[in-house]
């Protein structure tokens, strides 16, 4: 038998988290979990350690947020898996990627708010990154080892999120609640109200250019309700593949440890295309959803433009979720914060971090928090 693979979970007790550790628990002949980390759950993380018995295992509210980068560049530690939520997963990556370690990355923030990097974090250490989001696990799949060169655009999908139906007003007004009960994923709750607004597009489509080296121009995103189809690649001769399944996050997390290989995995629901039928598409209602052209016109002005949007709508996301705002202020919340601070510089972690911590105290100031 070959040797285990170590394996890091930081964000082990998040809905990304809890469900690694279900596949890893079934693959125990190949990885082996040497580390995890939570922010606060201490039952859950005493659960998951008893279970698997890390040589490391820390709370972030008991260790200090150094933690995360010590689970990730242990020496037993070959795959780092980033499922920790926002822009605190970013040194954790970027010193994974220094030591030269697979980092398999739920934790999009990361990639969106310091691309440039990231990429000179794989350069120096020789690391590499697997994407977990199931968006950019299916492109991965599809590409099969080819190269932006034959590609001509990728189209990303999007359920839509919950107020994909409403009339514009009613979505300015809708509630957390609301917000938090998507149709098809169950996820953890910023990335909920992410794709309510469809700012988590606007991060996939940020991370999809720096994963797979494309411009804006060739990304595109279409509304598919049902979930099923996780993303189109289209190739330069017109072919168009895509990569399907139920919605669930378990094949995506196996994938980005296995990738390139593909190992057995009985548990994996059997495909059924007649049950997952009808598959529909349609255009994104701009209008309804104006943070997800904010985010890609972010991405496209560089920069730190990119940090600024993802800490805007962190804190958005944060004020709305404890109900102090609208729905709808989520969005002008992070065009203000653009508005303002786009511009800054974003050349070094310092700039990066100045501006993130900048777009956050511009939202807590604007609503008076
Ligand atoms: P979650 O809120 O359920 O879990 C987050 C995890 O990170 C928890 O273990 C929490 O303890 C930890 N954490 C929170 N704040 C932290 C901090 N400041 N420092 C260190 N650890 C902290 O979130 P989730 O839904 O599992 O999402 C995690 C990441 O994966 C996000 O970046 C999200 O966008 C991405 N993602 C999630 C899904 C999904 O299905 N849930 C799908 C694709 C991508
Ligand atoms: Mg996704």
């Amino acid at each position: 038998m070959t040797k285990r693979r170590g394996v890091a979970v930081l964000g082990s007790t998040g809905s990304v988290g809890t469900t690694a550790l279900k596949v890893l628990a079934r693959h125990r002949d190949r990885f082996e979990v040497n580390a995890l980390t939570a922010f606060s759950n201490s039952g859950l993380l005493k659960e998951q350690t008893d279970a698997f018995k890390p040589k490391f295992a820390e709370l972030v509210t008991n260790g200090g947020r150094d933690c995360l980068v010590k689970a990730a560049t242990r020496a037993d530690v070959d795959i780092v898996l980033n499922a920790v939520v926002g822009a605190a997963g970013l040194d954790a990556t970027l010193a994974a990627l220094e030591a030269g370690k697979r980092v398999a990355l739920a934790n999009k923030e990361t990639l969106v708010m310091a691309g440039h990097l990231v990429r000179a974090a794989i350069t120096r250490g020789g690391g590499e990154i697997v994407p977990v989001d199931s968006e950019h696990s299916a492109i991965l799949q599809c590409m099969a080892g080819r190269g932006a060169d034959d590609v001509r655009r990728v189209v990303l999908t999007a359920s839509g999120g919950p107020f994909r139906d409403w009339e514009p007003e009613r979505v300015l007004r809708a509630t957390a609640a609301q917000a938090l009960r998507h149709p098809t994923w169950q996820m953890g709750r910023k990335i909920s109200v992410d794709s309510a607004t469809l700012a988590n597009k606007a991060l996939e489509v940020i991370e999809a250019h720096y994963l797979f080296d494309l411009d804006f121009d060739r990304i595109d995103v279409v509304v598919h309700p049902q979930s099923v189809v996780h993303s189109f690649v289209e190739f330069v001769d017109g072919s168009v593949l895509a990569q399907v399944g139920a919605p669930s996050m378990e094949l995506p997390v196996l994938y980005a440890l296995t990738h390139p290989a593909r190992v057995a995995d009985a548990a994996m629901p059997a495909f059924d295309p007649v049950a997952l039928s009808p598959l529909t598409f349609e255009p994104v209602k701009h209008d309804r959803f104006p943070a997800l052209q904010l985010g890609i016109e972010a991405g496209r002005t560089g920069g730190a433009a990119p940090a600024v949007f993802n800490a805007a709508n962190e804190q958005a996301v944060a004020v709305f979720l404890e109900g102090t705002i609208a729905f709808g202020e989520i969005a002008s919340a992070i065009k203000a914060a653009l508005d303002h601070l786009a511009g800054a510089i974003g050349d070094s972690r310092a700039a990066l971090l100045s501006a993130d911590a900048a777009a956050r105290a511009f939202v807590k100031e604007r609503f008076g928090c």
